[in-house]
Order: C-alpha cells, then sequence, then structure tokens
C-alpha cells in the first residue's frame, strides 16, 4: 500500500495538459488558460473624471471660496478641445476626459452653479482640491503589453470582465478533457430501469458524471458493465479515444472483481493499485494506450471520497492548472476523535461558524462507506493522518471543502 500523497503525485506526473482551442469569451467560463492573455489597450486610454464634477486647476482652487469661470463640458466618450486657462473649469462627468491643462475635478457636491454677469455660468467652489484629486491617470488599472491573465488559471466571472475589458474576445484554453466513466457489478441498475430482487439504483455513474462537469472536463458515460469478463472488454473498448477512463466497482480482491484483470488482458500498464486510506484502499491507476485509467472503489461514498482526493488534481493536472489551490484547510474540531490506525482517513462533517473560534467541522457519528445521506449533507472531509494521536474536541484538524460555490461538489 503506498500513501495518498504519493498516488497523488504518480498520477499527476503520469498526466500532461492537454491541446489546446480558441474560444470566444462568452464560453470562457471555467475554462483554463493556455496562453499568457496580454492586454491590447491601455486602460484607461487617458487621463479620465472619477466623478461628477468640474475640471480645473489645483493651484486655482488653492484658497475657497473661490469663482471659476465655466468654458465647456467633457461628458464620457467626448471630450473639450481646448487648453484650460486660469480661472478657468470645464464641466466633466465620470468617465469624461480630463482636458489639457486641467489637474484635478471638484465634486459637483462641492461646488454652488452660478449665471456669469459677463454672459454663461461660473461656479462658487466652496472645497479645494489639491493635483489629482478624482483622476483616474491613462493605464492606471493596466497598460497595452501587460499580461493580465496567465497560462495555467482558472477563468472566474472576473477573469472574464478583465479579458473583455483587455480587448481580447477570444482566448485561447485547454481543451475539456474527456473522461469516460464505467460503472460495474451484476446489482446495480440505471435509475429508472427495473430493480430485480436484491439489486440497488446505481449512483456511482452518475455522480462521476457530475463531478467531472464540476471540475471543468467532459464525461463520456459508457453505463454499467455485469460482472463478467466479456461485458467488461467490450465496455473498456469503448472508452478508446478518452483521455482518462474512471471505472467504479470491481477493484477489490473478491471473485467478481475483475476489472484490473480484464484491464490487464487488454494492454494496461498498472501503475499502483491499494492505498493506505479509508474510505478507498483499492484504488487503481495505470494506462492503456493514450488512455489513463483510474480505478475507484464501488461503495459510493468511496467513489466521491476518491474522485476529490484523485480525480480533480487529475482533471487540474490534464487541464494544465497551474493555479489550484491546496486541497485543505484548517478548523476547530467539534467533538474528540479516537487514534488512527496506518490508513489516511477521510470523515464526512458538517461546518459551523463560531464567532469567537472561526470555522469548527464536527465528523458525522456513522462514516459508513456507503450511506450516500451523510454525504450529501456534509460541508467537508475531515483529514486525519495515518497514526494520528487521539484529537481532543477544540483541537485543530485539516479539512477538505467539499460544498461552495455553484457547481459545489
Ligand atoms: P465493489 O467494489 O464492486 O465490490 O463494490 C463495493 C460496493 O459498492 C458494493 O456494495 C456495491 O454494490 C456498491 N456499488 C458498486 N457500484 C455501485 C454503483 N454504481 N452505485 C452504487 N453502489 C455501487
Ligand atoms: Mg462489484
Amino acid at each position: 500500500m503506498i500513501s495518498v500523497e504519493e498516488a497523488r503525485n504518480r498520477i499527476c506526473a503520469a498526466l500532461r495538459p492537454l491541446g489546446s482551442e480558441q474560444i470566444g469569451l462568452t464560453e470562457a467560463l471555467g475554462r483554463v488558460l493556455a496562453e499568457d492573455v496580454v492586454a491590447r489597450v491601455t486602460q484607461p486610454p487617458v487621463a479620465m473624471s472619477a466623478m461628477d464634477g468640474y475640471a480645473v486647476r489645483a493651484a486655482d482652487v488653492a484658497a475657497v471660496p473661490v469663482r471659476l469661470r465655466v468654458v465647456g463640458e467633457a461628458p464620457a466618450g467626448g471630450g473639450y478641445e481646448g487648453t484650460l486657462g486660469p480661472g478657468e473649469a470645464v464641466r466633466i462627468f465620470t468617465g469624461g476626459p480630463l482636458p489639457d491643462g486641467a489637474d484635478a475635478v471638484v465634486i459637483q457636491e462641492d461646488v454652488t452653479v452660478e449665471d456669469d454677469p459677463a454672459g454663461g455660468r461660473r461656479i462658487l467652489v466652496r472645497e479645494g482640491v489639491s493635483a489629482g484629486r478624482h483622476v483616474r491617470p491613462a493605464g492606471l488599472d493596466f497598460k497595452a503589453g501587460d499580461v493580465g491573465l496567465p497560462r495555467g488559471r482558472l477563468l472566474t466571472v472576473r477573469d472574464v470582465g478583465l479579458a473583455a475589458a483587455m480587448n481580447r474576445p477570444w482566448l485561447r484554453v485547454t481543451r475539456r478533457p474527456r473522461i469516460a466513466i464505467l460503472s460495474t457489478g451484476d446489482e446495480v441498475v440505471m435509475p429508472g430501469d427495473p430493480i430485480g430482487p436484491g439489486q440497488i439504483v446505481s449512483s456511482n455513474g452518475l455522480s462521476l458524471a457530475a463531478f467531472v462537469t464540476a471540475c471543468g472536463a467532459e464525461p463520456l458515460h459508457l453505463g454499467i458493465a455485469r460482472d463478467d469478463r466479456d461485458a467488461l472488454s467490450d465496455m473498456i473498448g469503448a472508452a478508446e479515444g478518452a483521455d482518462l477512463l474512471v471505472t467504479s466497482g470491481g477493484v477489490s480482491v473478491g471473485e467478481h472483481d475483475l476489472v484490473q484483470a480484464v484491464l490487464r488482458e487488454r494492454g494496461m500498464d498498472l501503475d499502483f493499485w491499494r492505498i493506505a486510506m479509508r474510505p478507498g484502499k483499492p484504488l487503481m491507476f495505470g494506462r492503456i494506450g493514450r488512455t489513463a485509467v483510474l480505478g475507484l472503489p464501488g461503495n459510493p461514498v468511496s467513489t466521491i471520497v476518491c474522485a476529490v482526493v484523485f480525480l480533480r488534481p487529475a482533471i487540474d493536472a490534464l487541464l494544465g492548472r497551474a493555479d489550484a489551490q491546496p486541497q485543505t484547510a484548517t478548523a476547530i474540531l467539534g467533538t474528540d476523535l479516537p487514534e488512527n490506525d496506518r490508513r489516511q482517513e477521510y470523515l464526512r462533517a458538517r461546518l459551523t461558524h463560531d464567532p469567537q473560534r472561526g470555522a469548527i467541522a464536527t465528523p458525522f457519528d456513522r462514516q459508513d462507506s456507503a450511506m450516500l445521506w451523510t454525504l450529501a449533507r456534509a460541508d467537508c472531509l475531515v483529514v486525519r493522518p495515518p497514526h494520528a494521536p487521539p484529537a481532543r474536541a477544540g483541537s485543530t484538524v485539516e479539512f477538505i471543502p467539499l460544498a461552495g460555490g455553484a457547481l459545489g461538489i
């Protein structure tokens, strides 16, 4: 049995980023950049007002109150052609270009507009401003040529806005990994199909497909293979062309656990099988031709826990993600836990928030790896390292968040 960390490292080392494709920004959310995104424009392109008010020369309003003649207007998208002279102001609006000669903006709340006896309008400025006040200099946000978004980044809603502002309507992203999913077992049937005596409804195929989608990859749901060499072999054949084949069930040591044997017959190079982990001991990893193979245990909780711990990093490696955050955070333990054995353990737990102590993780009493009800209600997985001594309520523990985000796991 190898450790969780070694297994994860071996999986990630065996997977290279896939090729790339060009997409429009409306398709960019959740994709991973395959290029550095360089700004094609400078933002703002010229100095602009940050407020509605009057563009002035700061020196003119050093002593207030003072009267200035309004000589023109600078709306957003327009501008004032002339140069501001001493004693002059230009009516300006948020996003309006700052006229030549002006170096500050007085907000409209700080002036009184009057008729100018000499004709036109003038303002009485009641509050002074220093040079640069309420002005956004050219290039304040970014300059043409700046790398705004680096290769390997998972694009967020905010990144889409930045790319648009940088005048980059097209982006090059890693193509979505194609992940074939195969469930196994004589006892499992697809949801909606007739259920024979002793049979159960398969959850793994659909939860794995949802998981793969949530990780930014494309699921190919192959269906359920019976515990029969020929059936398994045929259905494994259908995974050809996938970047990764994920199987569930049939990888333990029972007589009906044929997945590894059939994969080997079909030419799989086995990298490892069995890891020091609970749930998830019989995890298997290998490769057939260009398709990597990840064999997950069949118990539904083990399947999802192993997907969180191994499949997500595997997909990140195929996507070439450079910004994947460490999976774990820390919380205060909400209950006592016994000493752990040599297998790293993942406990389904609730997360609550205490105003004084912060996040509190409380594992559920029952941790059976067939219980999806508690898994669905869990907010996180508390991680217990191999041989961890007994842990007291109130001590610090590591956890992996599950919920959160529109595509929470
Ligand atoms: P196995 O690894 O094939 O021995 O499966 C372990 C346990 O997981 C057994 O109790 C199976 O019935 C169950 N199981 C296997 N595949 C699925 C599935 N697709 N959905 C729900 N439970 C499953
Ligand atoms: Mg089975």
